[in-house]
């Protein structure tokens, strides 16, 4: 980074939510809760420092060189540093205005531009990453992976690796809910995200049969948009607002009393709308009524009367998506669930809501760190003896899964709303 050449105490520069720095009394609780401070025990890669950071860009002390976007870029934005604050520092809003900030003002090298244009460009949108897997779609109905993935380069085998077998996904369940709702039933849309209906389709039809099999009033949507999250991590924060601004709309219309999503981090974003839309006159109201009814899967199951479960013998361990466990503040209800299935041992994870490295793109813009979080958690699951990893969340899905495949592990990585769907059949 550059020396600091202006002192100043006023901000100069639109870096982020200036005000809510000053919540921040750097006491340093939150170090040993961020992934990245764990592997780097780098000052600037904690989130005291990164905050430290964003002020000292703020007031113009410093400029915006590779060093200081390098920092910002580490962070995995998983707000494991929000639990870890005594202040309630708002680190996730904190963040999400430096990547705006970044992105205006930080010009990258080709490769990274590169794999950040495309991410941008394909993920929001299924249609375009349905066509883009195709081939691959015909590889794995051949069972001809392991063949492909034993001659491309490395670094094609590890984004191989992150894509789950894609022969029989999006495939309708055996059987539809045979609950028919009261009149009276609460109505509950499960939100099917972007990435996640081509890639874990399972798991919001799941969603929506539990529901129903609970006993709730599954409504659909007219059109699903991308949450907006892969923008609000990227520094891309027109095209967020864009996306929020269509999901209230179809959301509202939907009528429903509670809204769900298969993928921690969508859930996260739709409740956190009424915040991204607060000065559209046109949108501030709505959304916040949008964001209010944001719930998770496994709340609303347990405040159902408890559906049958088979006897399923196995020993599970439960991993804490980052967005669930520190956006939502869940971390009970799954895992009453998990233990509640006749046979089922539930054992815990040690450091259960240290992040796995994937972050949404982060396992492919930023792939040595998110490699090495993906080892500690897969070191971690490996010495739980258990046969299944559940998790409430696609990405960590299939970069814990990946991680598991590499070292030949047998263990089983599954979605909850699957896992739970398996055992109610
Ligand atoms: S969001 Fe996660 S990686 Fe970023 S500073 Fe907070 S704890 Fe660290
Ligand atoms: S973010 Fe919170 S925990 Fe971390 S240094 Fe600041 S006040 Fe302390």
């Amino acid at each position: 980074m550059a020396a600091p050449d202006v002192i100043s105490t006023n901000p100069v520069r639109d870096v982020c939510d200036y005000d809510l720095l000053f919540d921040c009394v750097h006491c340093g609780l939150c170090a040993e809760a961020c992934p990245t401070y764990i592997v780097s025990r780098c000052e600037m890669d904690s989130p005291r420092g990164r905050i430290y950071l964003m002020k000292s860009l703020a007031e113009g002390r410093i400029e915006l060189d590779d060093d200081a976007a390098r920092h910002l870029d580490l962070c995995l934005g998983c707000r494991g540093c929000e639990t870890a604050c005594p202040s309630g520092v708002h680190y996730g809003r904190l963040i999400e205005g430096a990547r705006s900030f970044v992105e205006r003002n930080h010009s990258r090298g080709f490769v990274d531009r590169l794999k950040r244009r495309a991410v941008s460009a394909i993920f929001p949108y299924p249609k375009r990453l349905q066509a883009l897997l195709a081939p691959l779609r015909l590889v794995d109905l051949l069972g001809l992976r392991p063949a492909l993935r034993a001659t491309v380069p490395r670094t094609m085998r590890d984004w191989l690796d992150l894509l789950p077998p894609l022969k029989g996904i999006s495939s309708p369940l055996p059987e539809a809910a045979t609950v028919s709702p009261s009149a009276d039933a609460a109505a509950v849309v499960v939100h099917h995200g972007c990435v996640a209906q081509v890639l874990a389709n399972s798991e919001n039809l799941n969603s929506e049969h539990l529901l129903a099999a609970a006993g709730y009033r599954v409504v659909h949507l007219e059109t699903t948009s991308c949450c907006g999250a892969l923008d609000l991590h990227s520094g891309n924060a027109a095209r967020a607002h864009e996306f929020a601004r269509t999901n209230v709309r179809a959301l509202k219309l939907s009528g429903a009393d509670a809204i769900v999503s298969a993928a921690s981090g969508c859930s996260v974003a739709i409740a956190e709308y009424g915040d991204l839309l607060k000065d559209d006159p046109e949108f501030a109201e709505d959304a916040r009524a949008v964001s209010s009814k944001v719930r998770d899967l496994s709340s609303l199951l347990l405040d159902a009367p408890a559906s049958p479960m088979r006897e399923f013998r196995c020993r599970v361990t439960y991993h804490d998506a980052c967005h669930l466990a520190h956006g939502l503040g869940v971390r009970e209800a799954p895992r009453k669930l998990i233990a509640s299935i006749p046979g089922v041992t539930l054992v815990e994870l040690p450091e259960s809501d240290l992040c796995c490295g994937s972050a949404g793109s982060y396992n492919l813009t930023e792939p040595a760190m998110a490699r090495e979080l993906a080892r500690r958690k897969a070191d971690n699951i490996v010495a739980t003896g258990a046969d299944y990893v559940v998790l409430a969340n696609p990405g960590c899905e299939f970069q814990i899964a990946a991680e598991l495949l590499r070292r030949g592990s047998k263990i089983k990585v599954v979605h909850l709303a699957d896992f739970l769907a398996t055992a109610s059949r």
